[in-house]
């Protein structure tokens, strides 16, 4: 556990172990501009499972995710309709201060983007930085440990922790962008395509983290890898945005079923790489 130090007079800010947040998205409509780009997506992500984001490119997935974390409104001109509920608190509530709504929602990027000249160690730290909160030396220290284990990546780096994070290979800096995320104790983490810049290795090692996270985290997972699919998630959603409509959820559901027993045609089809 992380406590302000003794003599701190700021604000006292202590990190407990988080566990798992249920995420509900009810009717989210999106829009860039004018053009609307989601449509009355409802999809619950229930606690400690895994729910996989599937769907051609340019459905909407992405803004999706953005959506879960607050993002979506930072780009200029978007615009959003419906509710977000983390354990039934509305993240946009307009009492909830944005940072304390992203601070338990984690995020991962498609290509893996380390601070390149920072240290391996402040990278996994920079999340508190940035979130205000405070911690002990020795905390600090604990938490670069825990984080880089429970990303995988504490053995390769345990003795390099000084090096630049941009020295680590692709792989690598993925798992360190994923202890990154892990730092805040987020009790949702978001991974957008977390493995499509990666090696197939990489690939499976990130698989396994994810299978070990999702008993502290709930994970909300875009891939386009349907294997990829199969192995990770508890659930999964199928997008689909089909000429030039907004994106929706066409079916959703367990993803042994939806994968063995699609129910609507053209999930089919994308599921066995018709489309
Ligand atoms: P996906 O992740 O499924 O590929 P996106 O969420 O990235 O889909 O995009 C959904 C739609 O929104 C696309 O048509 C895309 O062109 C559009 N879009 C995404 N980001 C922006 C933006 N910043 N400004 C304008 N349009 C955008
Ligand atoms: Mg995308």
């Amino acid at each position: 556990m992380i406590e302000t130090p003794a003599v701190s007079t700021a604000p006292t800010e202590v990190i407990t172990t988080a566990v798992p947040a249920a995420l509900e998205a009810s009717a989210v409509s999106a829009w860039f501009g004018d053009r609307k780009v989601l449509d009355q997506v409802s999809l619950a992500m229930p606690s400690g499972k895994v729910t996989a984001l599937i769907g051609p490119s340019g459905c909407g997935k992405s803004t999706f995710l953005r959506i879960l974390n607050r993002m979506h409104e930072l780009v200029p001109g978007a615009s959003l309709a419906g509710e977000v509920r983390i354990d039934g608190v509305d993240i946009y509530d307009a009492t909830l201060r944005v940072t304390d709504a992203r601070r338990q929602i984690g995020m991962v990027f498609q290509k893996p983007n380390p601070f390149p000249a920072m240290s391996i160690a402040d990278n996994v730290l920079a999340g508190l930085t940035l979130t205000g909160i405070r911690a002990t030396k020795t905390a600090k220290r604990d938490l670069v440990e825990e984080c880089l284990i429970k990303a995988g990546l504490w053995k390769e780096v345990k003795d390099r922790l000084a090096q630049p994070g941009g020295g680590l290979s692709g792989g690598q800096q993925q798992r360190l962008c994923i202890a990154r995320s892990l730092a805040v104790r987020p009790r949702v983490l978001l991974m957008d395509e977390p493995c499509s810049a990666l090696d197939p290795t990489s690939t499976r090692r990130i698989e396994e983290t994810i299978g070990e996270l999702a008993r502290d985290v709930t994970i909300v997972i875009v891939t386009h890898n349907m294997q990829q699919a199969q192995r990770v998630s508890d659930q999964c959603a199928f997008f689909l945005a089909s000429q030039g409509t907004p994106g929706v959820i066409v079916e959703h559901g367990d993803t042994a079923a939806m994968f063995s027993a699609p129910q609507d045609p053209r999930t089919s089809d994308y599921v066995h790489g018709r489309f």
